[in-house]
């Protein structure tokens, strides 16, 4: 059985003898962010500053990786020279900035800088793996105590779905993943056959989930009870269903969702709000259900017991999701961590953080020679390269 031992990984270890300053840059995807962090020579995080611009992408449906390199090459030297003045700094003691995965242009435009950065300040350099940002986020905020090592995350975003157990800084196991398309990925298009409007179409799903939930309470629906009812009793799929086989696949599968919803749209077309509002309930319901459903059977078969599990990723910001894990994976003793909705989404900190993570108990930083990695297995952390042993500690 897996479960959390006290005495791996508890705590970093490693003393310091002055506060540093780590600047870092995210750039993987359409959000260009910088930060600064400060460690105190006691162990001790503090958020200095965070600002993020994301590229408006609603009215083309979609993110186009050439617009998301100008708007990297536009907003990324002006936000670190606004972040450096703003909090009167003139350099910071170590630089770090996302190296994948992502969109190779994306992340080349966040690199260079960070890289240009390192070369002029003389500080060292980390190339920090975004999945591995999110997933260490929470520890930030415990100065790295919790969650303690060996936990699981479950990173749920546009791009990536997997459930991954944690064992040190830099080794990581994909306990599942999606066969398919990421649940962020689905919930958006879903959201778009249904024709719900807006820059996050995720959010816009749970929105109108949480509309339904109210209208169903105080039963304020306009169209008749009867095609109520007959909408509710509309199911959609669960997938890897479709033999005994496949229904203990430890993996998630969400393409089929799409398929399904557009034929149920054949037959019930959208032409009122409440018809939209009733199936993105059941829509989110079944796509949530369906993770819920193999998180569980992923603790089953690898014998999770009594350990933390980080919620992390775009979608982690869903409530109905937070609460469905919650009451589902009661009987595993999990000590579930959601991050703030804010640190759920792609930032700045969480790159800072796990280049802070991997410079002082991994003893790691990266050479200046380094390029993107635009598919970098997590499991694959060490595995490429550029990694080099740290200079010397900071301070
Ligand atoms: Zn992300």
């Amino acid at each position: 059985m897996i479960r959390r031992s006290p005495r791996i990984g508890a705590r970093i270890a490693t003393v310091l003898f002055r506060n540093y300053h780590v600047l870092a840059i995210e750039s993987s995807c359409d959000d260009s962010a910088v930060c600064l962090i400060e460690r105190t020579k006691d162990g001790r995080n503090r958020l200095v500053d965070h600002k993020k611009r994301t590229l408006n992408s609603a009215e083309v449906g979609g993110i186009i990786p050439s617009d998301a390199l100008v708007h990297h090459l536009q907003n990324i030297a002006p936000l670190v020279r606004e972040i450096m003045h703003e909090n009167k700094l003139e350099k910071a003691d170590m630089v770090c900035a996302t190296r994948g995965p992502g969109m190779y242009a994306s992340l080349s435009a966040g690199l260079n800088v960070a890289k240009g950065l390192a070369v002029a300040w003389n500080v060292p350099f980390v190339g920090v793996h975004h999945m591995l940002g999110h997933l260490l986020t929470p520890r930030f905020f415990s100065n790295g105590e919790t969650p303690q090592f060996p936990f699981l995350s479950l990173l749920a975003s546009g791009g990536h779905t997997m459930l991954v157990l944690s064992s040190s800084v830099v080794e990581h196991r994909v306990l599942a993943n999606t066969l398919d398309i990421a649940i962020g990925d689905s919930l958006d298009k879903c959201a778009r056959e249904i024709k719900l409007k807006g820059n996050v179409l995720g959010k816009e799903l749970e929105v109108a989930a949480e509309e339904y939930l109210m209208k169903e309470s105080s039963r304020e629906f306009i169209i008749p009870q009867e095609k109520v009812e007959e909408l509710q009793a509309i199911k959609f799929p669960k997938p890897l269903r479709n033999s005994s086989k496949r229904s203990n696949e430890v993996a998630f599968s969400f393409a089929g969702f799409i398929t399904s919803v557009k034929t149920v749209l054949a037959k019930y077309p959208i032409s009122n709000r409440d018809t939209q509002l009733i199936l993105a309930n059941s829509i989110q319901k079944a796509i949530m259900g369906h993770l819920v459903e193999k998180v569980r059977l992923a603790c089953e078969v690898n014998s999770i017991k009594d350990m933390d599990f980080v919620l992390a990723g775009g979608v982690a910001a869903n409530s109905a999701l937070r609460n469905m894990l919650s009451d589902n994976l009661k009987s595993y003793d999990l000590n579930f961590h959601f991050p703030e909705v804010k640190w759920c989404t792609d930032n700045a900190l969480m790159i800072g953080w796990a280049g802070v993570e991997l410079y002082e108990s991994a003893h790691l930083e990266t050479d200046i020679s380094v390029m993107p990695v635009a598919k970098w297995p997590l499991a694959e952390i060490l595995d490429v390269d550029s990694w080099k042993p740290r200079s010397t500690p900071i301070g």
